[in-house]
């Protein structure tokens, strides 16, 4: 894609918009359809004059020529007649987000840094990453909620950006159709399974603090007529919000992680600010409560490993006393630095204690392998290219490659 897709260059149909949900991710003058619900859908349709009868019929020709075969342009869509094609592509535009640049890590992992259009014109665009990881049985495309984020965890690269916006739903559903775009993973253009079979939203920012835009994209994302990709395969992860996450299991019903990483409220305030907020007890009260939960749908509990910090044994004794009752998995996550962090990762012969400690208590305790830290592409490495990396940053980033 060039930045002619955010070229905004036909007549506006702005005043015809209603105060729908299409405002809410508008690219000023012709909205992009990315992203939408097929109500929102045949309202865009409605408001091009087509007819009420045909609306919902039509919605669902877009529905298919937008998320089983990819169209990123009105022309590819055969079934659609070219009148209406015609004035679709005079008020609308499929554009996703802008690929302004790739990386591939040397063990497959891709990571895209995206340019989303600013509020005002005259302003700079604002820039989010999405990361691709690529295994064996599935392929992970992890997701950005926010550009920057409102929380300021002490070991999060992200946490030391400020948070600039919310990503609307078309944006975030967007990085879904940029990656299969990126790897030709639409119907049609090779055979199954899908190179993108698993979602998750811990990419930039804390999706439960832009709940709306999160819901409707992952609604979208598990469209069984769509993208399809089923709710069992998408995980939402949280630092904690919880007041959302009774509204997460009900509206969004995907599974649920919770960015845990420390067993006392003491420490989770200094790992996880947000604790301060709502601690440890209220947190694990409200996953015991998540709509939905039973053993075949357990909520995942990270727990990143920081050296001498949160890594002794007795730890790994008290994770297991506080998650006594809820179905769990617990994902041992460990630390990916970044250019000017303080904190080390745990030593590997430590993480294998705490990991055993948790497997016998009748955990699955896997160990997040760390996937494209060459490219800063792994966990909590992220952070937008609009903040310029101090030199203080770029000269342990130096470091860092050398000694990696
Ligand atoms: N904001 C959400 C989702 C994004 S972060 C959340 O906090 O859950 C995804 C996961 O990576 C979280 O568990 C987060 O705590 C963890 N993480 C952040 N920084 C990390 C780092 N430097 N190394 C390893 N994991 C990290
Ligand atoms: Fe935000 Fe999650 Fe990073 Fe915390 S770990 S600063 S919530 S992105």
């Amino acid at each position: 894609m060039t930045s002619a897709a955010f070229a905004q260059t036909a007549p506006a149909p702005t005043a015809l918009l209603e105060k729908t949900a299409l405002e809410r991710y508008v690219a000023p003058e012709r909205p992009s359809l990315v992203g939408m619900s097929r109500a929102e859908l045949a309202g865009a349709l409605g408001h091009i004059g087509v007819p009420e009868r045909e609306r919902r019929m039509r919605a669902q020709q877009l529905w298919h020529w937008l998320y089983v075969r990819g169209a990123t342009e009105f022309d590819a869509m055969s079934s659609v007649s070219k009148a209406l094609r015609a004035e679709l592509a005079q008020y609308y535009t499929l554009a996703r987000p802008e690929v302004a640049a790739e990386q591939i890590s040397v063990d497959g992992t891709r990571k895209w840094l995206l340019a989303l259009p600013p509020e005002h014109a005259s302003e700079k665009p604002h820039y989010v990453e999405c990361v691709y990881i690529p295994e064996t049985d599935r392929g992970t495309l992890c997701l950005s909620s926010q550009v920057g984020c409102t929380l300021t965890c002490a070991f999060c690269h992200t946490g030391t950006q400020r948070l600039v916006r919310n990503l609307t739903a078309g944006e975030i559903a967007g990085q879904i159709l940029v990656a299969r775009d990126r790897l030709g993973d639409w119907c049609g253009a090779r055979e199954n399974p899908r190179l993108v079979s698993n979602i998750v939203m811990m990419g930039m920012g804390e999706p439960l603090y832009n709940f709306e835009a999160v819901r409707d994209a992952l609604l979208v994302a598990s469209d069984g007529d769509g993208l399809s990709l089923s709710k069992r395969r998408i995980t939402l992860s949280t630092s904690g919000v919880v007041p959302n996450i009774p509204r997460a299991g009900d509206e969004i019903g995907t599974m649920l992680a919770i960015s845990l990483h420390a067993v006392r409220d003491d420490l989770r305030d200094v790992l996880v600010p947000l604790n301060r907020k709502y601690p440890i007890k209220e947190l694990l009260a409200a996953c015991r409560a998540y709509p939905g939960l039973s053993n075949a749908r357990r909520i995942t509990f990270e727990y990143v490993m920081l050296k001498g910090v949160n890594d002794s044994l007795a730890d790994a004794r008290e994770l297991i006393r506080l998650l006594k009752g809820i179905p769990a998995k617990i994902n041992l996550i460990p630390f990916n630095p970044w250019p000017g962090t303080t904190y080390e990762c745990s030593d590997w012969e430590q993480i294998e204690k705490f990991s055993e400690l948790i497997f016998n208590a009748g955990y699955a305790s896997p160990v997040r392998t760390p996937r494209g830290r060459d490219i800063l592409a792994a966990c909590g490495q992220l952070k937008s290219a609009t903040e310029k990396l101090s030199a203080r940053e770029r000269l342990a980033l130096r470091a860092m490659a050398m000694t990696d």
